[in-house]
């Protein structure tokens, strides 16, 4: 190691800090300072010195230890292993993207042929190939349209369909998504009105019927995905309300473009559009698997009007999205939908032979039976039998601040590390994490 660039010893012989100028020019750092920027690199001596006054590391160990705490990239989001047992971890970014879906976001990000045709040299529509992908995967569509999440697609059906008109939707289906936000409310923030059709727990065709009039723009399903009702409870179904002449939007949610059996509550966009509903909205980062998007898929007209509307430029999504969700729905079987499908069994392996790895090391760890969900607000109540490696309650907070960071959960005085989460291809840097934090 190459400490020549920082004199630490000062005049009387007493070690001093090195001022940061002096650090920045180490070889390591100033390596970091052209791949990082000068900033992050400052950032993260400054923070080094400052352990340094306090006592807390040597005098003459600020530089290596500046250089440790430097991040993976210039970027504050770090890279995190999902051991919690939610698929869709809403404050871990939702879904993972697929090999696929990220080899397509980095040629995408930099110049690509987004808006051109390259066979022509001329203007080309934005997003072609992304959409036919949709129309090809969910054949029941005509048209398709992608926005920046699911709430814009629903924001842009508003503004598009029922501008000062009328929103008709039944009073079980006035959903808060999250984080405070309302359904409800975004609605009506676009100048639609809300007409409130049923009771929380029943709501029948008629009630629908009977509100449908001239100043109804259209008639909104949606999918409470969050929360379960059960008991004495009625809910129209979408082919229930396509007859009454105006357009019914299904809002799903989840993203499944076609029947999942392992989730046979989940609504799907194909099963929905073959059902009657004129247009369906969904994310892109739930069960879809794909990058945070809204999708609109439906009735040509209908989808055109969306796309059209001027507020669509205000929600359209970047290139990278573009690559990213294309590649999601063209590519092989996205990491949601593995770790979905992933067998108990094979679950309950991976947890036995970390465990005994790291038994072997002298850490307490042993493979237990958990219970996953799929999460992000979906399939509420459906546990996704796993498994899990159990360390000690403690590891939990230094496995969160490790590199990578892995998110454990914490239950019955241990730290679960949930594989059903975790791609097996992330087993080796979860072993050599906890051995980390054992440390
Ligand atoms: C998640 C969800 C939304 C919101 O989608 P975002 O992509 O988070 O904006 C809207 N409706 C339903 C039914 C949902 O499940």
């Amino acid at each position: 190691m190459d400490r020549e660039a920082v004199p630490v010893v000062g005049k009387d012989g007493r070690r001093r800090i090195a001022r940061t100028d002096t650090l920045l020019a180490d070889p390591r750092l100033a390596e970091a300072a052209g791949r990082l920027g000068r900033g992050v690199v400052k950032a993260a001596v400054v923070a080094a010195q400052r352990r340094a006054r306090t006592g807390e590391i040597a005098p003459d160990a600020v530089a290596d230890a500046a250089a440790a705490a430097l991040p993976v990239t210039a970027s504050g989001l770090r890279p995190v292993i999902n051991a919690t047992g939610v698929l869709l971890h809403t404050n871990l970014g939702r879904a993972p993207l697929s090999d696929a879906a990220r080899d397509a976001v980095a040629v995408a990000s930099g110049a690509t042929d987004v808006e051109l045709d390259l066979e022509t040299g001329r203007r080309a529509r934005r997003g072609r190939s992304v959409l036919a992908a949709l129309v090809e995967r969910v054949p029941q569509a005509e048209a398709a349209h992608v926005v920046n999440n699911g709430a814009a697609a629903l924001v842009l059906a508003a503004a598009t369909l029922a501008p000062g008109r009328e929103i008709v939707i039944s009073r079980g289906e006035m959903v808060e998504i999250g984080d405070g936000f309302r359904i409800p409310e975004l609605l009506a923030a676009t100048g639609a009105r809300l007409r409130e059709v049923g009771t929380t727990n029943r709501t029948s065709p008629d009630d629908y019927a009977a509100a449908v009039g001239a100043g109804t723009g259209f008639i909104l399903k949606v999918h409470p995905s969050n929360f379960r009702m059960t008991g004495f409870t009625r809910a129209a179904d979408v082919a229930e309300l396509t007859g009454l002449g105006v357009p019914v939007v299904a809002d799903i949610g989840s993203g499944l473009l076609a029947p999942e059996p392992l989730l046979p509550d989940e609504p799907d966009a194909a099963s929905m559009l073959k059902a009657g509903a004129h247009l369906v909205t969904a994310s892109g980062d739930k069960l879809l698997g794909g990058p945070q998007c809204g999708l609109v898929l439906g009735r040509r007209d209908l989808v055109r009007r969306l796309a059209r509307h001027p507020l669509a430029r205000a929600l359209r999504v970047d290139k990278m999205t573009l690559a990213a969700l294309e590649a999601t729905v063209r590519g092989p079987r996205t990491p949601t939908e593995q770790a979905l499908h992933a067998a108990a069994g094979t679950l309950r392996e991976r947890a036995g032979r970390l465990a005994a790895l790291l038994r072997g090391e002298g850490i307490d760890a042993r493979a237990v039976e958990s219970e996953a969900a799929v999460g992000g607000g979906g399939a509420p109540g459906v546990v996704l039998p796993s498994a899990a490696v159990a360390v000690p309650e403690a590891f939990a907070a230094r496995l969160r601040r490790g590199v990578p960071a892995v998110m454990g959960r914490v239950e019955d005085g241990r730290c679960l590390l949930d594989l059903r989460s975790v791609p097996p291809g992330q087993d080796d840097d979860l072993a050599e994490a906890v051995r980390e934090a054992a440390r």
